[in-house]
């Protein structure tokens, strides 16, 4: 008999997390959990902690630990609450965490999980945004193994030369272009919540969708990318692929261009860090190209979408220009949502908050979490203004 891996989900009632479950669901006999986590959602948690017979459920939201403790009632489930107790349960120490909670509230438990040398696939790329340079050196200290879950980049890492960087030529990750890629800019200050989480070929979390929508994913993910394949700032490109097959290319100084394929399914990259370095089936409905019929590709337009130029700056100049651009955006994302301001605001805020809060980088995860805070303030003062 072979053993059983153990596996930890933190964010496990997001749509990752759910995905993953899924995954792991599917085969009882090859995964033993560990540990769930969620934030707010004790019935989602709940219900998956008893499915799996998880040892451990753990919910963010202190004042929840009474209604989690009941809907685990007779269970052998153990029950916990708080930010602490989720990084708790990230340190025990699982073979495999998958790291899905959104935002820079990952960063903490993320962490948590790399200290222990064991693999970590992430998702969650707003913390490595935010401290990317502490935390893949401290996945390096403990020997721990960082396998990226982000649909580009793990195509980028399945076509990416591990042993010899210099062969690398450019990374070009591939943007959908999002549910307002041919929509004039006038016409976007009027678009709703509902209609900027609505992709067209991911389904996704609300806050991951909106930066779809603005094109700041794709910033996002190349600030992410440039942390996991050490192959210079200038070396990065994005491309508009509205199909979403063509999960992102590495180009090789043959002039050699490897491209991951697949459809959209993020079952497909959650699957590849699952097995890695093996291979394991998936639910996924193949790709059929003949079907697909053609592949189009174009410049993303950065004057429609400035969010992705705020970002290649902040890339370019370093430091942590990454964490405040991120905290900022996930202030005026939750704004958006929350029907506060609209969706042009978004990267007004973002803008106003870079030219404001300008410090050093952080030496530490303290600091980088501090920095976070202090943007997250900034840009919350910017929001009131921007409301008033
Ligand atoms: P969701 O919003 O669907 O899920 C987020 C998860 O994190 C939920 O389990 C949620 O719990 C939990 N959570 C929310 N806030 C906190 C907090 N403050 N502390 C602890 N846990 C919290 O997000 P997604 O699954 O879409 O995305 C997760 C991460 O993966 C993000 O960083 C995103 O950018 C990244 N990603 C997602 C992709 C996708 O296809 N969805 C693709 C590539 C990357 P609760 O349900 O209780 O609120
Ligand atoms: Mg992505």
């Amino acid at each position: 008999m072979t053993m059983r891996r153990t596996i930890t989900i933190l964010g496990a009632t997001g749509s990752i997390g759910t995905s993953t479950l899924d995954l792991v669901e599917r085969d009882p006999e090859a995964f033993e959990i560990v540990a769930l986590t969620a934030q707010r959602d004790v019935a989602g948690l709940a219900a998956a902690a008893r499915r799996t017979r998880a040892r451990l459920a753990v919910i963010g939201d202190e004042t929840l630990i009474a209604p989690l403790r009941e809907a685990l009632a007779g269970s052998d489930v153990e029950a916990a609450a708080g930010a602490d107790a989720i990084a708790e349960a990230a340190a025990l120490g699982a073979d495999w965490t998958m790291a899905a909670i959104v935002g820079t509230a990952g960063l903490r438990p993320t962490m948590a999980a790399l200290g222990h040398g064991r693999t970590v696939a992430l998702a969650n790329k707003e913390s490595l945004v935010s401290a990317g340079a502490l935390m893949t050196e401290a996945a390096r200290q403990a020997g721990a193994t960082l396998l990226p879950v982000d649909s580009e980049h793990n195509a980028v890492f399945q076509c990416f030369p591990h042993h010899d960087v210099s062969q690398v030529k450019r990374v070009i990750l591939t943007a959908s272009g999002g549910p307002f890629r041919t929509m004039p800019r006038d016409e976007m200050a009027r678009v709703t919540p509902a209609q900027a989480v609505k992709h067209p070929n991911w389904s996704m979390g609300a806050k991951i969708s909106v930066d779809s929508a603005t094109l700041m994913n794709k910033g996002l993910e190349l600030i992410e990318a440039h942390h996991l394949f050490p192959v210079g700032a200038d070396r990065f490109a994005v491309i508009v692929h509205p199909q979403s097959v063509v999960h992102s290319m590495v180009e090789y100084v043959d002039g050699s261009v490897l491209a991951q394929m697949g459809t959209p399914d993020m079952r497909t990259p959650i699957a590849h860090t699952l097995a890695w370095p093996k291979r394991m089936g998936t639910p996924c409905a193949p790709l059929d190209l003949a079907e697909v019929g053609r592949l189009d590709f174009e410049e993303p337009d950065l004057g429609r979408f400035p969010a992705l130029g705020l970002a290649m700056a902040a890339l370019a100049a370093g430091g942590a220009r990454p964490a405040v651009l991120n905290a900022a955006n996930e202030v005026a994302v939750a704004a958006f949502l929350d029907g506060r301001i609209g969706f042009l605001d978004i990267v007004l805020i973002v803008e106003k908050v870079l030219e404001r809060y300008d410090p050093a980088p952080p030496a530490s995860i303290d600091e980088a979490l501090a920095i976070d805070a202090e943007a997250r303030a900034v840009a919350r003062t910017a929001t009131e203004l921007q409301t008033a």
